[in-house]
């Protein structure tokens, strides 16, 4: 199998980066989910603790359970405290642990007591409350004695040069406005708000929301137009294989299945140990060239890909913004694919 090497210069960089503009390190809510965007969840939470990093944000209570020791705060985006992929030894009583309510009608599936924040839908139509039902989201959630700690909303399209950034901001002021109501007319305490994914977080001009929840800028990975582009980010993780074998490929022979790949001429060529089974695309096959220029040669198999290379250990990628072009995707493809099985070490 592969491996995976993290740079931890790089990662603190970004985290540099990031807080310059929430002005203050625990403003950062660190996005670990899918196995922290494919980089391993655990190592990056002990990476995130070492830098000072306090909250956290993961889809399911498994994956909070699992780095519940690293941070002061982990608000899971939907999943519900008894649900099936919970284990039952864990504490039913969390202090680290918030829920998010992404629907009126769950909300009676959070036990008395359980601290939750409320999703606003602002445009995205995904999940949360609709504007028009804030009143009767608290009048609920007062109701089954959760304590409402914060309301936030996501943003569609916050990394497109386009005017809907403008209008769900204006949208989730009069969230804003409206919630500080309710929360003192229902006996909330004052609620914290938020709003901001990574491109978010850099379209603010001066940000002045309680946290940012940041994922892909802080793995260096982020994608934006020439125009709302950050400077000075840089890739965390990068993809290795080691060489299961090397072969001349005479003029006019084929490679791999289907023997979609013809040699020109004779060369050397050579099979690593990575392929789609661990996560490299398929889609990248034949049309995909490492970062010094080492082309890939056939179609990418389960656990192979072939390459014209000699080379022992060969980089296949250091930047996922560049083979998720070759993939015609995004970076958060290509890093979630990456199997959690694939040894990480940090460097
Ligand atoms: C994944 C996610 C984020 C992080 O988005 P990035 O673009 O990776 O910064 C923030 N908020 C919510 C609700 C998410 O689902």
């Amino acid at each position: 199998m592969a491996y995976i090497t993290l740079n931890k210069n790089n990662f603190f960089n970004n985290l540099d980066i990031i807080a310059q503009h929430t002005k203050a390190k625990d403003k950062i809510a660190l996005v670990l989910k899918d196995n922290a965007y494919g980089h391993g969840l655990r190592v990056m939470a002990t990476l995130a603790k070492e830098y000072g990093i306090t909250k956290a944000v993961v889809q399911s209570c498994k994956e909070a359970q699992a780095i519940e020791e690293f941070f002061d705060y982990i608000l899971v985006l939907a999943d519900f405290p008894h649900s099936k992929s919970t284990s039952s030894l864990v504490r039913t009583k969390n202090e680290t642990i918030r829920y998010t309510i992404n629907d009126l009608e769950y909300i009676v599936k959070f036990p008395h007591a359980t601290k939750v924040e409320l999703k606003v839908d602002t445009g995205m139509h995904r999940n949360g409350v609709a504007i028009s039902e804030l009143r009767e989201a608290f009048s609920s959630i007062k109701r089954q004695g959760l304590i409402l700690e914060a309301v936030f909303t996501h943003h569609r399209s916050a990394d497109e040069l386009t005017g809907e950034w403008f209008w769900q901001n204006d949208n989730f002021k009069k969230v804003k406005e409206e919630a500080k109501k309710l929360a003192n007319e229902f006996g909330f305490n004052e609620l914290r708000f938020h709003s901001s994914n990574s491109a978010a977080l850099f379209r603010h001009v001066e940000f002045d929301e309680d946290m940012a929840r940041v994922g892909i800028a802080a793995y260096g990975c982020m994608e934006l137009p020439e125009a709302i582009k950050v400077e000075g980010l840089k890739p965390v993780l990068s993809v290795y294989a080691d060489k299961v074998s090397s072969r001349e490929l005479k003029k006019s022979e084929c490679i791999g299945y289907g023997g979609t790949y013809e040699a020109q001429e004779n060369c050397r060529v050579s099979n690593y140990n990575f392929g789609y089974g661990d996560g490299f695309l398929r889609v990248c096959s034949n049309n995909y060239t490492n970062p010094h220029g080492t082309k890939l040669i056939g179609r990418i198999s389960m656990d192979n890909s072939s390459f014209l290379s000699e080379e022992e250990n060969l980089l296949i990628f250091n930047d996922a913004c560049q083979l998720a072009k070759s993939a015609k995707t995004i970076s958060y493809e290509v890093l979630t694919s990456l199997k959690s099985e694939i040894l990480r070490e940090i460097v």
